[in-house]
């Protein structure tokens, strides 16, 4: 039996990990921990019967509390809660599923207790990868990409010798507004932008597919997973989103993982690594596919990408600044606040305003978020 704990489990990735505890009778949920989607967290919990969980805010806790009064959970509340959660003695992983930098102290918490982690969570490698990697090597606890395209990469990486890695070739589908010039972006209505051609993801994430600021978290993410440099990781835009992800060796040759765009595939492999379990679902058909087509990503027109590199070649506490300007950014967009085309334009201004720190702790990094955060409120 494998025990797991899930941190953000009424979320996308969060539900579909949840499907394969249902279809795998030997994974078990030891701890959950949600926002504020209370139903859906009570029906969870009342289905997979955790023995801790969590939620947001007070209220929301107390009132979960209130609705599992005939059961023998313990309700644990907001960043205490998902640091409960991210120790408990009886799991074995920890699948990091919320979204954001507030995933940095759980993670943390989870690498010192020794726990491997399916890492979801892009946001927290982004800003804190200098902290979190050194710690997994010196705990002994493995990071497992649940990310596509970094499973793609994890899986074309099995059996080689790492030395003779000459790239990553990072695949991008390019989004609803691929091919579209900068003008075009202009008017972008919140709908198309929540509207991706090939993956149903979150709300975040799938804006940050739109401004090609997910595949910038993703050149980071990747840099830190896989201890490259950046001038080892190429963007490649492949709209069928087939190939998940390459490696490119140094004799030329290069691994790809292929598959239909299904984030259970890259779930799974990060929960049973090295294993591969059966899986039901679509299977690509060459005949019916035909072609598959690759371009370079116009930087110019999606300057979230550019940016991206920009905060990466930076480093330090710069990719802090460009993710936290980034997801307050998002946000606003999500609650029409602002245009689409703001969202890179925010981005910069709190890049050129913020003071570089070569190597921030942690505490660094949190007051980095807020500095920025703050920074956006006295403008929007
Ligand atoms: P969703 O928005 O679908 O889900 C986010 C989850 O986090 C929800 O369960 C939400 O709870 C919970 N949450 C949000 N804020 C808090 C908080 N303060 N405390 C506790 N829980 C909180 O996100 P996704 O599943 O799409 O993405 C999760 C992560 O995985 C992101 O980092 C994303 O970049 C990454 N990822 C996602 C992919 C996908 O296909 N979705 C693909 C690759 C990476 P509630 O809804 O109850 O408020
Ligand atoms: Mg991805």
């Amino acid at each position: 039996m494998k025990k797991i704990a899930i941190l953000g489990s009424t979320g996308s990735i969060g539900t579909q990990t949840l499907e394969l505890v249902r279809e795998n009778p030997d994974l078990s949920v030891v701890g959950l921990a949600a926002g504020s989607n209370i139903d859906l967290f009570e029906q969870q919990v009342r289905e997979f019967q955790p023995k801790l969980v969590s939620l947001q805010s007070e209220e929301a806790c107390k009132e979960l509390k209130t609705r599992l009064a005939d059961m023998d959970v313990t309700v644990v509340c907001g960043m205490d809660g998902l640091i409960a959660i991210a120790e408990m003695e009886e799991a074995q992983v920890l699948v990091t599923a919320i979204v954001g930098m507030i995933g940095i102290r759980p993670t943390i918490a989870a690498i010192q207790k020794g726990k491997d982690i399916a890492l979801a969570n892009k946001e927290t490698l982004v800003t804190a990868g200098h902290i979190i990697m050194p710690l997994a090597k010196e705990r002994g606890v493995s990071i497992l990409p649940v990310d596509s395209e970094h499973s793609a990469i994890f899986q074309s990486l099995q059996g080689e010798n790492r030395e003779r890695v000459r790239k990553l070739l990072i695949t991008a589908s390019g989004g609803p507004f691929r091919g579209k010039a900068r003008e075009a972006l202009e008017n972008v209505r919140l709908e198309d932008a929540l509207h991706h051609p090939n993956w149903s993801m979150g709300n975040k994430i799938t804006i940050d597919s739109a401004t090609l600021v997910n595949k910038g978290l993703e050149v980071m993410e990747a840099k830190w997973l896989f201890g490259v440099g950046l001038e080892q990781i190429q963007v490649v835009v492949h709209p069928q989103s087939i190939i998940h992800s390459m490696v490119e060796y140094v004799d030329g040759g290069i691994m790809a993982q292929l598959g239909m765009p299904d984030m259970k595939l890259p779930i799974q492999y990060a929960l049973f690594y090295p294993d591969r379990r059966p899986m039901k679902g679509k299977r690509v058909d060459f005949y019916a596919l035909g072609s598959i087509t690759f371009e370079k990503p116009d930087m110019e027109t999606f300057t979230g990408l550019k940016l991206a590199m920009r905060a990466a070649r930076e480093g330090g506490s710069v990719p802090t600044v460009f993710n936290a300007a980034n997801e307050m950014a998002v946000r606003l967009f999500l609650n029409k606040k602002i245009r689409f085309l703001q969202i890179p334009e925010i981005i910069e201004m709190c890049m050129d305003a913020q003071k570089r720190i070569a190597s921030p702790s942690v505490e660094e990094i949190l007051a980095c978020e807020q500095e920025t955060y703050e920074l956006i409120r006295t403008k929007f």
